[in-house]
């Protein structure tokens, strides 16, 4: 039988097989970011270890930074202390590759890793962070591990792996207009539910997978952690290649040439199988939106939110509970909601494509005057694109500004706190109680309905603008 890319890279990386489905797996890349590094450093202290391949380990302060007057100082003393502690931890244990606040390299880490090229096709790679899942959109087995396994594979470059089951979501057929990756995981995660994937490895594959730009394929596979997935992974073709041509640290010249010949391999074998797989027809995709408190819950733009009949008995307390907190009814319709924040960013949507697609919709338009509008770009490498394409006057003259790089509003760790009770339109992948401010409510989209909003003030189908 034939072998699925997943296996194929979990083959290859195999140091010892433990027991079944339990192996010491090697580790090519490993990012850390302030938040959960530190308990994972001071343990290699008190075991009197050093790092094993501090070229392999890539650091990054991301979650706390501010995202205006960075170059200045972090008024928040918890987040200034995480900051410091990353600093502190990199300087002692000579870690290479560090990307301190400020630097050109720093932002957000699942942007930063694959637009330097520090992400691979092939590569095994992880964080203690469950957005991992960003980099298989190159064709790596990339997921999130815990504080443990980080202290692991700092000191060993290994850890241990439970072997997950494999599932393939297949999308056919051609997106229709104003629909974006972001309204296909959305689609799907809102058929599947939440915690349908968990224990599963998902590969995306498909026509339209096929057609979406890499930038879009990051954001698919971004959000395959908010259906329970391990990890997304899409089979690198000419348009990864195309995309790490570009990237700075990614192999180049005899070597890339020697690369390729072993990447163009990559992919799931005729006849493999797959313990789950699930087909959807692209076509019947429509803008999204999420009305609740999980990105599982979400309709159409046009849709109404689903009565009490419509939902599952064992998920009614918890739909009463979401509606109560965003202040919606069931059967009402989101169209025409009122919007009081946008935020564009995140590493779901905070790329130099999101940043193009927002600012071709607000050319020529304004944003409305009730709207307090966030946008962050993923990286400084995104801020600089932002410049050198002109993006920022398009942004300037509509009423619009650009930020400095963070995670900023898409779990609020520094100061960019969406208000208790108001809404935001956010392009980022969780709209959990509480997630973007305490009290803040969520209504995740796209990076088009985001921008239909910011100019209308409610939520709006950017195809009828
Ligand atoms: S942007 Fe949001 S989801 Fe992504 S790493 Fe930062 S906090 Fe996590």
């Amino acid at each position: 039988m034939g072998q699925t890319l997943f296996e194929k890279i979990l083959n290859k990386h195999i140091v010892t097989n433990i027991e079944d489905d339990l192996s010491q797996l090697y580790i090519d890349r490993m990012y850390c970011h302030e938040v959960t590094s530190p308990q994972a450093f001071d343990g290699l202290r008190k075991r009197g270890l050093n790092v094993f391949r501090p070229d392999k380990i890539v650091c990054i302060p991301d979650h706390n930074i501010p995202t205006q007057g960075q170059n200045l100082f972090v008024k928040d003393t918890i987040s200034k202390k995480q900051i410091d502690i990353l600093d502190k931890n990199v300087n002692e244990f000579g870690i290479k590759h560090y990307y301190p606040m400020c630097h050109d390299f720093n932002g957000i880490t699942h942007v930063v890793g694959p637009e330097l090229g520090f992400s691979l096709p092939g590569m095994t790679i992880v964080c203690g962070d469950s957005h991992t899942s960003t980099h298989g959109a190159l064709g790596a087995m990339a997921f999130g591990i815990g504080t443990s396994d980080v202290e692991m594979v700092l000191a060993t470059q290994c850890m241990f792996f439970s072997h997950p089951k494999t599932m393939r979501i297949v999308v056919n057929g051609r997106l229709n207009p104003g629909v974006t990756s972001k309204d296909v995981a959305l689609y799907i995660i809102s058929k599947v539910t939440t915690g349908w994937a968990t224990g599963y490895f998902v590969e995306y594959a498909g026509e339209t997978i096929k057609n979406l730009s890499m930038e879009s394929r990051l954001t698919l596979c971004n959000l395959s952690i908010e259906m329970g997935a391990i990890g997304g992974i899409i089979a690198p073709d000419e348009i990864t290649f195309e995309y790490i041509k570009n990237c700075q640290f990614a192999p180049k010249g005899k070597d890339l040439e020697k690369y390729l010949n072993i990447w163009t391999k990559l992919k799931t074998d005729d006849g493999a199988y797959f313990d789950k797989e699930i087909v959807f027809d692209a076509s019947k995709i429509e803008p999204m939106v999420t009305y609740g408190t999980n990105p599982g819950m979400g309709i159409g733009i046009n849709d109404a939110i689903p009565t009490i009949e419509n939902v599952k008995k064992a998920s009614q307390i918890s739909f009463f509970k979401a509606l109560k907190y965003m202040n919606f009814k069931p059967g009402e319709r989101i169209l025409g909601k009122p919007v009081d924040y946008i935020f564009l960013g995140s590493c779901t949507n905070g790329r130099i494509e999101d940043f193009r697609t927002f600012s071709n919709f607000v050319k020529g338009k304004k944003k409305s005057k009730n709207v307090v509008a966030w946008l962050v770009p993923g990286s400084w490498k995104v801020e600089k694109q932002i410049r050198e394409e002109g993006l920022n006057k398009i942004l300037n003259d509509s009423g619009f500004e650009v930020r400095q790089p963070g995670c900023s509003a898409c779990l609020a760790m520094n100061e960019d706190k969406i208000p208790n009770g108001k809404y935001v339109v956010s392009t980022s992948n969780r709209n959990f109680e509480g997630r973007q401010g305490e009290g803040a409510r969520t209504i995740l989209s796209g990076v088009l309905v985001a921008a239909a909003a910011s100019v209308t003030g409610e939520i709006t189908d950017p195809r009828t603008i």
